[in-house]
């Protein structure tokens, strides 16, 4: 039993380190000091101030090095502020080695909750080691919004409610005019809403007019997946999503059920060709909308 633990161990061991060898992190540069970088997983996004590094999620641990790396050949001022944009691994993942005595983890008040929860269960099975729980946690959280100052530069850190998760930022580089907006935007692809953890579609498109408010049509956006994004093709994304919304509803409205929903491919035919290729196909898009509209609210 235990050889077959250790060899187990050994194979994810490997895996993690074979997959962590194939990726690359590549650099988009946004504005002056802006930064997004793509590896597996979230976005990151980096601005280098005037004597610190404004870091936004970390993607998984295993490729930490490779992304501190990345960052040293931008600036060799140090990493002083992390934020976590939800709590969701393939951008918190990195937690547990950039959270150093010099680097202040930062999330939403929910999204903290839901990291810790995680981990005491992965503690509790042996998946994840005391110190490693404690490193993956945020030291300073907040309920609805933080604002950093550094010279000239505003960072407005707000968050929307009940869209991807119960727990997300979207972080505005005032004037870098640069916009992160976590996992409530997946630039070019269908979302995924996580209902399980809070999320909603009506939070996840009133979280889009939010971010419309502040940014304007030269507005860089770092979706959380996808390539780098502006103002008019989030307008599109939420028009479509809005559309599918409505469409949607009339078949709950008309006593459709969820089977009947998932299978009937006319309902976003004339968006999954463009939307519909990526992590979420389109069964999963009417899946989580349906879903996410039938369940009874909390409020
Ligand atoms: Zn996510």
């Amino acid at each position: 039993m235990r050889n077959i633990l250790s060899f187990l161990l050994l194979l994810s061991l490997v895996t993690a380190q074979a997959q962590s060898d194939e990726v690359n992190i590549t650099i988009d540069t946004l504005a002056q000091n802006t930064y997004m970088l793509t590896g597996r997983g979230g976005n990151i996004g980096i601005y280098v101030g005037q004597d610190k590094v404004f870091m936004i999620d970390d993607q998984f641990a295993p490729l930490s090095k490779k992304i501190k790396e990345t960052i040293e050949t931008l600036t060799d001022k140090p990493i002083t502020y992390l934020v976590n944009t939800h709590m969701h691994g393939d951008h918190t993942g990195g937690n547990v080695n950039f959270n150093t005595d010099n680097t202040i983890l930062i999330a939403q008040d929910n999204a903290r909750k839901r990291l810790k929860a995680n981990g005491q269960k992965k503690v509790s099975t042996n998946e994840m080691n005391q110190k490693d729980f404690e490193n993956s946690l945020p030291e300073i959280t907040f309920s609805e919004d933080l604002t950093f100052h550094d010279g000239e530069e505003t960072l407005m850190l707000f968050h929307v409610h009940n869209a991807h998760t119960d727990g997300d930022v979207m972080i505005y580089f005032v004037n870098e005019n640069v916009l992160h907006m976590g996992d409530t935007y997946f630039s070019g692809r269908y979302p995924y809403i996580d209902l399980n953890s809070g999320g909603t579609i009506n939070g996840y498109i009133e979280a889009h007019k939010k971010a419309l408010m502040v940014i304007d049509s030269d507005t860089k956006i770092i979706p959380g997946h996808g390539e780098p994004s502006n103002r008019s093709e989030l307008e599109n994304y939420i028009k479509v999503l809005e559309d599918v919304k409505r469409t949607i509803q009339k078949e709950i409205t008309a006593g459709k059920s969820l089977e009947e929903v998932k299978a009937n491919n006319n309902l976003t035919s004339k968006y999954d060709a463009q939307y519909g290729t990526g992590y979420i196909n389109p069964e999963r898009i009417r899946e989580i909308i349906y879903l996410s509209l039938t369940a009874s609210t909390k409020e």
